[in-house]
């Protein structure tokens, strides 16, 4: 038998963070580089998993330092990046946010969300990652994937990713914030995906706002 339906999404957070838990293992965290976690980031927007980490080795291989990054031509980094979408204009960030770092912080990434953001490049998300997996701070970076199934669910009410953080950041316990976004990348990947979602097959149907306000009327008549 589940767990009786809850609507309060303090409560439900947490069956959600369980649920996520139980069905893909505790996550173990091992902080990176947080220089790096910045390079892959950036390289990882607009682009697929796996030419990321095609990308980022081959890069890796060649770049090994902030200033390896800073004495490269642009031209050269860019041919680096590609076949990765958007080679030219991620090339002109990171060099640029590069260069910031080297001179403004002496070569050290900033360890503030804000700070972050300033460097081109950086967004909210990419604060975030950088923060969680550079730094092990308990930040959650708010996704396509997190935000549509705190959506769907009724966690949230917004598509902003700023506003969806800021709820998430405070109705969520400490020690799930981290797992929160690798999880729920998993779990969109698997079963709550942005377009049809198989919601036939999902152990949180029964606290969740779609299953019971949408799927259920439209397909399970
Ligand atoms: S019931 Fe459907 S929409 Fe709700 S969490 Fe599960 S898969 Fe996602």
């Amino acid at each position: 038998m589940p767990p009786s339906y809850r609507s309060d999404p303090r409560d439900k957070i947490i069956i959600v963070s369980k649920f996520l838990e139980d069905r893909y293992g505790k996550v173990k965290f091992k902080t990176e580089d947080p220089f790096d976690v910045l390079i892959r980031t950036i390289i990882s927007q607009r682009n697929k998993d796996e030419m990321t980490d095609k990308t980022f080795k081959r890069m890796s291989s060649e770049l090994r330092s902030i200033d390896d990054y800073l004495s490269v031509d642009s031209r050269r980094l860019a041919n680096l990046i590609k076949p990765s979408g958007f080679y030219n204009q991620k090339a002109k960030m990171i060099k640029k946010a590069v260069k910031i770092i080297k001179d403004r912080y002496g070569g050290e990434l900033p360890r503030t969300r804000e700070e972050l953001m300033a460097l081109p490049g950086v967004g909210g998300k990419t604060a975030d990652i950088v923060l969680s997996y550079g730094f092990g701070e308990n930040v959650i970076a708010c996704d396509t994937h997190v935000i549509w199934i705190s959506n769907a669910i009724g966690l949230v009410d917004s598509k902003d990713p700023e506003k969806v953080r800021e709820r998430l950041m405070e109705i969520t316990p400490e020690r799930y914030k981290r797992m929160l976004n690798i999880e729920m990348v998993e779990f969109g990947k698997e079963i709550c995906r942005t377009s049809r979602p198989k919601c036939s097959v999902c152990g949180l149907k029964y606290i969740c706002n779609y299953y019971n306000k949408v799927y259920k009327k439209r397909y399970e008549r």
